[in-house]
């Protein structure tokens, strides 16, 4: 791996601030200052200090974001702003988004570049259950919501998995309902509730947990933090 990638993808600094600074010579290898940013260098294999600070190398990156609404869970778009522009330039360029929040959906949305780890977040045979906050106009009852608890058929040939339900508010207004559910079909949530009546279109969909990891509060919209090594653990 190049010296300047090997820095980027640490998070040092971008790909072009570095080549610069490698040149100034503000990189040593193994106690050697290196000017050369193509350098070939092995992760494990040199101790590489950065401005007098050593800089290990992971493999893998794990970050929570919370996603706002109005961007895609996509790593690259020609038209429209994707998670991944929400990064700083600092960041490697490997990470994508786990699963899909839709474009006017918010929340907790896992970014990595663990392939395996990935996928079995989002295998259904893990039954990882996701939670959201659900907000729709009109008020919504109690056997409404059974419905939901019992598997709602909500598309021509596709009933959902029961699905826990919990009203948190319900006037004339508009109902607030924490829905959980362990599948991730394409628009499942904002479906199941058109199944319960034409009239409930979500307004609101946000994403409050993924298995054991919780949308931090601290993080605003579009607002992102590494996960820590217990998270990351917990999510293995
Ligand atoms: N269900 C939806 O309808 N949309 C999402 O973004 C997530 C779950």
């Amino acid at each position: 791996m190049r010296l300047d990638k090997y820095l980027s993808d640490m998070g040092v600094e971008s790909r072009s601030v570095l080549k610069r600074e490698i040149r100034k010579g503000l990189v040593k290898i193994n106690g050697e200052i290196v000017k050369d940013p193509s350098m070939e260098v092995q992760p494990g294999n040199s101790e590489i200090v950065y401005k007098d600070e050593p800089i290990h190398y992971e493999e893998f990156s794990y970050y929570m974001m919370n996603k706002p609404v109005g961007v895609l869970s996509s790593t690259e778009d020609r038209k429209q702003k994707t998670v991944l522009d929400l990064f700083s330039d600092k960041h490697r360029k490997d990470l994508f988004p786990v699963g899909r929040l839709d474009k006017d959906s918010e929340g907790l949305l896992l970014i990595m570049n663990d392939g395996a780890l990935a996928h079995k977040l989002l295998s259904p045979k893990m039954h990882i259950e996701k939670k959201y906050l659900v907000e729709i106009p009109g008020k919504i009852s109690e056997e409404e919501l059974d419905r939901l608890r019992q598997g709602i058929q909500y598309d021509t040939d596709l009933i959902a998995m029961p699905a826990k339900a919990r009203c948190l508010s319900s006037t004339e207004e508009g109902s607030r309902v924490e829905v959980i559910i362990m599948e991730g079909k394409f628009h499942q949530i904002k479906k199941m509730f058109l199944a319960l009546s034409t009239d409930y279109v979500v307004t609101k969909l946000q994403r409050l947990s993924m298995g054991p990891l919780h949308l931090d509060p601290a993080l605003a919209p579009g607002e992102y933090r590494k996960l820590s090594e217990e998270e990351v653990q917990a999510l293995k």
